[in-house]
């Protein structure tokens, strides 16, 4: 306000025929004051301008970039589920159940082999819980099995082993 004041002043009252120098030095830092401040405001314009037209672009972009790198639901159903399944082993003897990875075969595939886990090895290292048995795990094709339920959430957002970095689908 004191600025738009000052400029008034200047511009319409002040009598400049005494001090002809300071009114023209005071006049020439108002402009270059105008300048920078419509400068500023065409900056804002075009910025807010640019923001609103390519934002849609660039979430379209994104989300294009996302859809690359997550695995589609027609991979993540082919990959070989398992029930586990726990059979008590020797009594007071825990270490020597057998854990198994039972098929629960996949979409047109014989994924029939019976798989027999360490108690060392069966847990998700997504969730780093252990497996209980009844729980459903997915096999990925560098031989790490996790929950099923853990998996497809990662695989959603990424196409590789939470473990080793191998795709998944490593012939697309
Ligand atoms: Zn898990
Ligand atoms: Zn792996």
């Amino acid at each position: 306000m004191w600025w738009a004041l000052g400029f008034g002043w200047m511009l319409f009252t002040y009598d400049h025929h005494g001090t002809p120098l300071l009114f023209w030095l005071t006049l020439a830092f108002l402009a270059t004051d105008v300048f920078f401040l419509a400068l500023r405001i065409i900056l804002y314009i075009f910025l807010s301008a640019a923001f609103c037209f390519c934002l849609p672009c660039i979430i379209v972009f994104m989300h294009y970039i996302n859809s690359q790198e997550r695995a589609s639901e027609a991979e993540i159903s082919s990959l070989p589920k398992y029930r586990y399944e726990v059979s008590n082993g020797d009594v007071g003897q825990p270490d020597n159940r057998a854990c198994r990875m039972i098929p629960m075969g996949t979409n047109g595939q014989d994924f029939s082999t019976e798989r027999v886990l360490r108690i060392e090895n069966a847990d998700c290292c997504i969730c780093l819980c252990q497996y209980e048995d009844g729980e459903q795990l997915l096999l990925l094709p560098c031989d790490h099995h996790f929950h099923s339920t853990c998996i497809v959430k990662w695989l959603m957002l990424k196409a590789t082993c939470p473990l080793c970095k191998v795709l998944v689908a490593p012939n697309e």
